[in-house]
């Protein structure tokens, strides 16, 4: 089966003056991305902000054009697109295939229309349904996320927050997508609502035949809703892996350090010194040579100063870093469903 979408050496870069007087300075947000989505899974991407994940996603869903690289995506005919090409009027029927979740629901839905115009928005602008049949599929939606139809003509401050990101939900399934990107869907809600959400999109998922694209910083949602997880950092996808294998045997030293900041129910699992990276994450402007990872790395070696890693498989999984057979990285973590 095709992939849903192949991401291929994508790339994308700012340019922004360095103070008032400054020179210009280019920022490498994605370096040489490549990655596939197999339809009908959840694939995680997740990593600390600034990590490049959202630009990823956007560059994705078009909101963004990178700078080099494809996005390739095969709908429903079997026909292979690179959607980086194409006009914003070419680019329209594939809008209604690929949708985005927002993490600020708030921020995300106009505080000023109604709730049904919310929803009913993408069906207007798309030209797909109108009158009544317009309202039954909203209602529909409305009701798929648990959201009363009879509450769409109140404004989306008269809701909680976990049930705006429902109505954020309803307005990117309103369309039938095939593929939903969520970026920091649950970040901004309270653990209890956060995992009504996760398990409101995962029995989405099923009724409606979704693949979706997680982005989150949080490897504890990651590790309930997804199938595999792609770990960035810097720009660059550092490891790949599915999401059992990520948590019992991780391959890169920077994953290691994700996973053990953790919280854990049973502390006898991790016994001894936690693995911390040193120092910061570097400005992304200032991106070092070599392996992106090698200021922080515990292992780093002279290579690594100097050689950039690609992406390479070891058993089930891939991973870019050069001594990723050799050192030995804390494992076996938590990979128990969290709520
Ligand atoms: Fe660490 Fe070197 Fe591997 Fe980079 S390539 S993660 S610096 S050991």
């Amino acid at each position: 089966m095709n992939d849903l979408i192949r991401v291929e050496n994508l790339s994308k870069s700012f340019t922004l003056r360095r103070g008032l007087v400054g020179g210009l300075i280019s920022l490498d947000a994605l370096k040489d991305i490549n990655l596939a989505v197999r339809p009908g899974e959840t694939l995680a991407i997740v990593g600390e902000s600034g990590c490049g994940k959202t630009t990823l996603g956007r560059c994705i869903v078009k909101a963004m054009t990178p700078n080099t690289g494809k996005v390739l995506y095969t709908p429903e005919n079997g026909e292979t697109i690179d959607l980086v090409g194409l006009k914003k009027r070419q680019m329209k029927p594939w809008r209604r295939d690929i949708r985005m979740i927002f993490q600020d629901p708030m921020s995300s839905l106009n505080p000023y229309m109604r709730v049904f115009d919310i929803v009913a928005e993408p069906l207007r602008i798309h030209k797909i349904a109108k009158g009544r049949e317009l309202e039954d599929r909203v209602a529909t939606a409305l009701e798929k996320v648990g959201i009363d139809p009879a509450a769409g003509q109140r404004f989306p401050h008269a809701f909680s927050g976990g049930q705006r990101q429902r109505i954020g939900i309803a307005r990117a399934l309103v369309l039938d997508p095939r593929l939903v990107i969520a970026d920091e869907a649950v970040s901004a809600l309270d653990v209890s609502i956060q995992a009504q959400i996760l398990n409101l999109l995962e029995d989405l998922k099923d009724d409606f035949g979704l693949t979706y694209i997680f982005i989150s910083h949080d490897l504890g949602v990651v590790n309930y809703i997804s199938d595999r997880v792609a770990v960035m950092y810097l720009g660059n996808i550092v490891e790949l892996a599915d999401t059992e294998t990520l948590f019992e045997r991780p391959r890169h030293p920077y994953t290691e350090v994700l996973l053990e900041a953790l919280p854990i129910a049973d502390p006898k699992r991790r016994a001894g010194k936690r693995t911390e990276a040193r120092g910061e994450i570097p400005y992304i402007g200032n991106r070092p040579k070599g392996c992106p990872f090698h200021t922080r790395c515990r292992f780093a070696q002279d290579r690594c100063r100097n050689d950039r890693p690609e992406l390479r498989k070891i058993d089930a999984t891939e991973v870019a870093c050069h001594f990723a057979e050799t050192i030995e990285l804390r494992g076996a973590y938590d990979s128990a469903p969290r709520p």
